[in-house]
Order: C-alpha cells, then sequence, then structure tokens
C-alpha cells in the first residue's frame, strides 16, 4: 500500500521542518521523515550547543579579566559536566518543542532512513509514500580522512559527547568549525595544536581579518602546525601519539579533533533511483529555484553544499514552499549578501566580498577602508586583544561590497551592518550615520 501526500520531506532538520511547517500553513498535506533527533544538526550538534561552549569560554575569558577590573576571585573551578548537562538538558527541550511545533502545523512525521524507489516515490521502513513534491533536506555530516589510527580522533559530533574537558588537544583542518572548538578549548585551558594544511585556517575569510585572528589565537597559547598533515594517530600508554608528515610525533594527547570537512548526506538516499544529479562530492545540484535536474525533487539546506549555514536552509526552504503552495511563483532565497559569523575568540562578523575577491571582481576600482585598534574594554587589563574593521568599497560611489569585523561584539554588530550592505548602502550613508559613543561598532561610521 502507498501512502500519498502533496509534500515529503526527508530530513528534520533546519531546512526540512521550516519547509514542512510553511508547506503546511498554506493547507498542503505533509509528511516529515527524520531518522536520529529532530532538530537536525544546528539543534543537537551544531550551532547550538556549540554556542553554550562558546559562552562558557566567554565567561572564562571575563573571569580572568575580573581581578584587572578590581574583583577578586579566590576560585574559578569549572565544572564542564554541569555546563554538558545543562546544555543538553535545554537541547531536550528543544528536540520537544520541534516536534509539538510540527503537531501543531498539521505535519505528519515518521521515524525512520527515507529512499526513493522512483521519482514520485520514497521508501521509509518498508512503507511507500508518494507525493508530486519531494524535498531533500538531509543535511552533511563531518568527514573522517583515511588515517591511519583516525578512529582514535573525534569529529564535532564527538566534542559534544565529551564528559570532560580534555587537557590536550590536537585539532585538524582550518576551517570554522575547527576555529570555534579550538578556541573553546583553549579558552576553558586546554592545551591546543591547531594542525593546518596551508599556511593560515579561515582561508576564505577577508585576509586582514584572518591573519588578525591567526595572531590573537596565537597570543591566546593556541599552537600552529602550518602547512602540517597527520600521517597517523597511535594509541600509547599516555594517550595518543600524533605522527605529523614532517616526521613530529605530538605526543600525551587526549583529544584529537577531526575538522577537516563535511560531506553531504545524499549517498544512503538512492538516488539513482529517481535519476537525481549530484555534484562529485555527492552535493545535491540545484537551480536558483532549489530545483534539483529531476521534475518535483527539490533540495535545500548543507546537502546541496551551498552556503552551509542554519538561516540559509530555513529561507530556502519557506521561500521554497511559499512556491510550491503559496502561489509565489518568484519566491527564491537571494544567496547574495548572507552574513555568518565565527564564534572565535575574539568573534568574526562578515557579509560580502573579501577585499581579494573584490579585486578579482572590480580590479583597482575598489577604495578599502580600515583601522585596527584596542577595544576600551582592555584600556585598563594587562593583555589586549585586537579589534578589526574593514569596508570594501567599489566604484566612485563607493558601494559597499564587503563589510568585515574582527573584535568583542562582532557577532552581535554584524547582522545591522549587514541590512546596510543588502540594501546597497555606500560610505557616505556610513559616514552620515551619527556614532554611538564609546563603542567599537562607532569605528565602522567613522573609517578615513
Ligand atoms: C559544529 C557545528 C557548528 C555549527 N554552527 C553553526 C552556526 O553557528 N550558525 C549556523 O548558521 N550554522 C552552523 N552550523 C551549520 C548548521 O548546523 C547547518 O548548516 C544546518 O543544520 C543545515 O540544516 P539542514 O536542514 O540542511 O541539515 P540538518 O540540520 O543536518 O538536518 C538534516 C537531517 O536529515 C536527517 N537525515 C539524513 N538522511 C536521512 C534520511 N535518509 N532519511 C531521513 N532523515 C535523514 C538527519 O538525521 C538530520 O537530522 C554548524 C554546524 C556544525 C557541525
Amino acid at each position: 500500500m502507498t501512502q500519498q501526500y502533496d509534500y515529503l520531506v526527508i530530513g528534520g532538520g533546519s531546512g526540512g521542518i521550516a519547509s514542512a511547517r510553511r508547506a503546511a500553513s498554506y493547507g498542503a498535506s505533509v509528511l516529515l521523515i527524520e531518522a536520529n533527533r529532530m532538530g537536525g544538526t544546528c539543534v543537537n550538534v551544531g550551532c547550538v550547543p556549540k554556542k553554550t561552549m562558546w559562552n562558557a569560554s566567554a565567561i572564562a575569558e571575563r573571569l580572568r579579566d575580573a581581578p584587572g577590573y578590581g574583583f577578586s576571585l579566590e576560585r574559578t573551578d569549572f565544572d564542564w559536566a554541569k555546563i554538558k548537562h545543562a546544555r543538553d538538558a535545554h537541547i531536550a527541550r528543544l528536540n520537544g518543542i520541534y516536534h509539538r511545533g510540527l503537531d501543531q502545523s498539521g505535519v505528519d512525521k515518521v521515524e525512520g532512513y527515507a529512499h526513493f524507489e522512483s521519482p514520485g516515490r520514497i521508501v521509509v521502513n518498508d512503507f511507500t509514500y508518494s507525493a508530486e513534491h519531494i524535498l531533500i533536506a538531509t543535511g552533511s555530516r563531518p568527514i573522517v580522512p583515511p588515517v591511519a589510527g583516525a578512529e582514535l580522533g573525534i569529529t564535532s559530533d564527538g566534542f559534544f559527547e565529551l564528559e570532560q574537558l580534555p587537557k590536550k588537544v590536537v585539532t585538524v583542518g582550518a576551517g570554522y568549525i575547527a576555529v570555534e572548538l579550538a578556541g573553546v578549548l583553549r579558552g576553558l585551558g586546554a592545551e591546543v595544536t591547531m594542525v593546518l594544511r596551508r599556511d593560515a585556517f579561515l582561508r576564505t575569510f577577508d585576509a586582514t581579518v584572518r591573519e588578525t585572528l591567526m595572531e590573537a589565537s596565537e597570543a591566546s597559547g593556541i599552537h600552529f602546525r602550518r602547512r602540517s598533515q597527520v600521517a597517523a594517530l597511535e594509541k600509547t600508554n599516555s594517550g595518543i601519539g600524533v605522527r605529523l608528515e614532517s616526521g613530529e610525533h605530538i605526543q600525551d594527547v587526549d583529544c584529537v579533533l577531526w575538522a577537516v570537512g563535511r560531506s553531504s548526506n545524499s549517498s544512503n538516499l538512492q538516488l539513482e533511483r529517481a535519476g537525481v544529479e549530484t555534484n562529485g562530492y555527492g552535493g545535491i545540484t540545484t537551480d536558483d529555484f532549489q530545483n534539483t535536474n529531476v521534475k518535483g525533487i527539490y533540495a535545500v539546506g548543507d546537502v546541496t553544499g551551498r552556503k552551509a549555514l542554519t538561516p540559509v536552509a530555513i529561507a530556502a526552504g519557506r521561500r521554497l514552499a511559499d512556491r510550491l503552495f503559496g502561489q509565489q511563483s518568484d519566491a527564491a532565497l537571494d544567496y547574495e549578501n548572507i552574513p555568518s559569523v565565527v564564534f572565535s575568540h575574539p568573534p568574526i562578523g562578515t557579509v560580502g566580498m573579501t577585499e581579494d575577491e573584490a579585486r578579482e571582481h572590480f580590479g583597482d576600482d575598489i577604495k578599502v577602508y580600515s583601522a585596527r585598534f584596542t577595544n576600551m574594554y582592555y584600556a585598563v587589563l594587562e593583555h589586549k586583544i585586537p579589534t578589526v574593521v574593514k569596508l570594501v568599497t567599489h566604484g566612485a560611489e563607493e558601494k559597499i561590497v564587503g563589510c568585515h569585523i574582527l573584535g568583542d561584539g562582532a557577532d552581535e554588530m554584524i547582522q545591522g551592518f549587514a541590512v546596510a550592505v543588502k540594501m546597497g548602502a555606500r560610505k557616505k550613508d556610513f559616514d552620515n550615520t551619527v556614532a554611538i559613543h564609546p563603542t567599537a561598532a562607532e569605528e565602522l561610521v567613522t573609517l578615513k
């Protein structure tokens, strides 16, 4: 027997839930299929637990600064198990909220792995479902490289299972997840070494911001092994031994964190039965409207390999439902000028083109304004953490095509500046805005 719906959504993560609920709000009959915990990566092993740990690490920094502000702290013990317990409880609450939200929206749910039988039909737990419209929102998973002993390491998923703060950590990878988790661990007191394949991390970010963060990370005590690769991990009496291709052997490590990228969850879907095409990395190829190459099959979020961020998956999923069921035939997500934050120490906020990208695109027809300074917060402290702000402008009008901030508060600052950039703000619009004093953000409207 086959059960029929208007819309089948595979994956109960950020994109799938958002799209399913929006479609149901238009009266469509919707079934959402989720194999694991409701909420997907962001809620269970991504943004949410990561931000909790970043907050913990930020508090540790404030405690370190407190004596400089006149506080005397007798003890600042940190209880990893306590925050993990509170974090897990928060996530369990969120799982429940997602389940109830779907129920209230009238979305049917089934637990299990879905795979295609044919273009309009999928199978879950030996039961067949059919629909005119099927969304693939199955996300991505961390890659573990084919290195001898790789299983001795963990990925970001395993990071959230750690029951105690590791003492000596090696992170492998140069993307934002490596940077964020290395920063959290260092902030909480672990000895951290980052193994980078090239000279720097965050290579797609603006060079000024990236280089300043590398400097700040090094000053915080993070060690780098640049132009290095792991040859093997070995179990020893005192932990894990990390053998680099250079011949160096980092001993007594108690946590190796693989953060070398993520691959799309597409291989378990039997896409060949539906004829859906993927790119070389398993990412499902979509057009501007999230259509795959097969009529009636769509994809949003990490599985597409495009801008792997929660709000992107949500926005793409909702626009798709608006188009399919809400009679908004032009609804589509504009992937230009999507802001993002790296929750590093200090954080990065960024929107638009890096200086290098703008130069590649516009040649010499760009003008860059930037400043580096120390946030007033550090004026009375011994240690100083740099702040960098940078505007990349194009043409005689000096339209802002890139805005990059590194420094305390950048994570909260960038959203507002992103609105301005998205609206097409020019440098003179920033100059015409009266500064808020004393803040770090004011530097963005007083750049010379
Ligand atoms: C450590 C980490 C930190 C992050 N931090 C941030 C952040 O700060 N901000 C941000 O915006 N983004 C962040 N992200 C990225 C963000 O989590 C993802 O971009 C987002 O979750 C993608 O949503 P999605 O709907 O595409 O996929 P997911 O949320 O991954 O959901 C996919 C779901 O599909 C299910 N599934 C897979 N295959 C099947 C199948 N065959 N049948 C049924 N179900 C299936 C999976 O179980 C999963 O629940 C982070 C990611 C990680 C790993």
